[in-house]
């Protein structure tokens, strides 16, 4: 592996044969998690591919003719040509090799594989899930010198590195960026010595024999795993669901809903939590107007006569969202009348979507804790689950309120009774 400057790309590159190009940056998170990545796979497919990093602050000029825009970018070249996609951010190994592996033969590739040794390593306390609460849990455990790692597919952060604003996480006078707080909280973490495998691919999970295997060839053992693997928020799948969620599409009232003073709101789900929120955002919108499939709300009898009672909201039966477009600073959703197939446009100031979470225990393997009906974790006071020596924390768990808050409070329990036992 090398370094190079704007001044050898000539040489290294288009003159270079097969090379991959890691333009990275300093204070760059996504940077620290690819960095081993780079330097192990430097290793396996360095004799056939030459790896190469770059300086993207001291290399401007060359990083904008090459469209790099972001840290880490890499790049891939054959004979001076680019080839095959760039990949850039939360950069995972099974991304990198599933390019390298286009770059030599499949004998090649076979051969490399197969020199591929697999690692074990042991600590005592395994995180599953970088959120708040993961990240709350990993600063106590390392404070108080317990040998943790936290082990996360994305960066770390969960919801609160994508909230636009957090105003009511304690501490800061003013509303913060998620991904500041994301940025302030693992950096706290990191600063206490944990390690951190983010943006990993999680190959399996053990929860009986605490065994996590992370890009297939890694094994995780630990003493005691704490789950804070999170939610999932229902979608829709509709064109334009992705493309605007956190930019005009939200999944949290109490979160964004006091952005729409006096605006208007259209609101999809007509269960107990869409009809709750519905209610929390007349609090601040001028009208709602909700979107529901059936002819009838399904949320319980108080809050539909608290609806029926409130004048700002209306609802649209036997409606279902088909696309989403932004139109200005307007939110356009086009919705099908179910009984007439008509087609119609609903222009709002913004979008939330109620259609229920799903937590995150499919990840889990095969042995998984008690859950309550609905698939969230049950713990004891103490975050313990069913399992001996699995801990459970944040959104994940049977609770009442999901907030960052109360995220950060479930991974402090945790993490002090494991100090306790350890
Ligand atoms: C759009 C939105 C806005 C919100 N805004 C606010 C707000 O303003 N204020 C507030 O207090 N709360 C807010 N919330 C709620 C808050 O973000 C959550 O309650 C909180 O993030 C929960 O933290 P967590 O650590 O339990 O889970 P998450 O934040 O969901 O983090 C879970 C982590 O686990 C990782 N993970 C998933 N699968 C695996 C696996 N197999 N192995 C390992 N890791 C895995 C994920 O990548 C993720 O990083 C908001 C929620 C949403 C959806």
């Amino acid at each position: 592996m090398k370094e190079i400057n704007a001044i050898d790309f000539e040489k290294e590159v288009i003159n270079g044969g097969k090379v991959i190009l890691d333009f990275y940056s300093t204070e760059c998170p996504p940077c620290e998690a690819l960095a081993p990545k780079f330097e192990a796979m430097a290793e396996l497919y360095g004799e056939k591919v030459k790896f190469l990093k770059i300086f993207r602050q001291g290399n401007r000029e060359l990083a904008t003719e090459l469209g790099v825009s972001s840290s880490p970018t890499l790049l891939f070249f054959e004979n001076g040509k680019q080839i095959l996609d760039t990949i850039s951010g939360g950069i995972k190994k099974s991304e990198i090799v599933e390019r390298l592996d286009k770059m030599v033969s499949p004998e090649e590739a076979q051969a490399i594989k197969a020199n591929q040794k697999p690692i074990v390593s042991e600590y005592d306390v395994a995180i599953l899930g970088g959120g708040p609460a993961g990240l709350t849990a990993g600063i106590y455990l390392g404070q108080a010198k317990i040998k943790t790692v936290l082990i996360d597919p994305a960066l770390p952060g969960g919801y609160m590195g994508i909230t636009h604003q957090v105003s009511n996480y304690p501490g800061f006078e003013q509303p913060q960026p998620g991904f500041m707080l994301a940025h302030y909280m693992s950096e706290q973490a990191k600063h206490t010595g944990i390690d951190f495998k983010v943006a990993v691919d999680i190959t399996s999970v053990d929860l009986v024999k605490k065994e996590i295997v992370i890009d297939e060839l890694e094994t995780i053992r630990a003493k005691k795993i704490i789950i804070a693997t999170g939610t999932t928020p229902n979608t829709m799948n509709a064109p334009g669901e992705k493309e605007y969620k956190g930019k005009g599409i939200s999944y949290c009232a109490t979160c964004d809903a006091k952005y729409f003073v006096d605006k208007e709101v259209t609101v999809i789900g007509g269960g107990n939590s869409a009809v709750e929120e519905a209610l929390f955002i007349t609090k601040f919108a001028s009208k709602v107007t909700m979107i529901h499939q059936f002819d009838k709300l399904t949320a319980n009898q108080t809050a539909i006569e608290q609806l029926q009672a409130n004048e700002k909201i209306s609802v649209m039966y036997e409606h279902e969202p088909r696309k989403f477009e932004k139109r200005g600073n307007k939110m356009v959703t086009f919705v099908e009348d179910l009984k007439t197939k008509e087609l119609k446009e609903l222009e709002s100031d913004g979008v939330f979507v109620f259609i229920g979470f799903k937590s995150n225990v499919e990840v889990l393997g095969k042995h998984l804790p008690d859950m309550n009906n609905w698939g969230y974790i049950l713990t004891d006071e103490d975050m313990k689950t069913s399992i001996p020596d699995v801990f459970a924390i944040g959104d994940i768990i049977s609770k009442k309120y999901r907030q960052i808050t109360t995220a950060v409070a479930d991974g402090t329990i945790a993490a002090i009774t494991i100090s306790k036992e350890l």
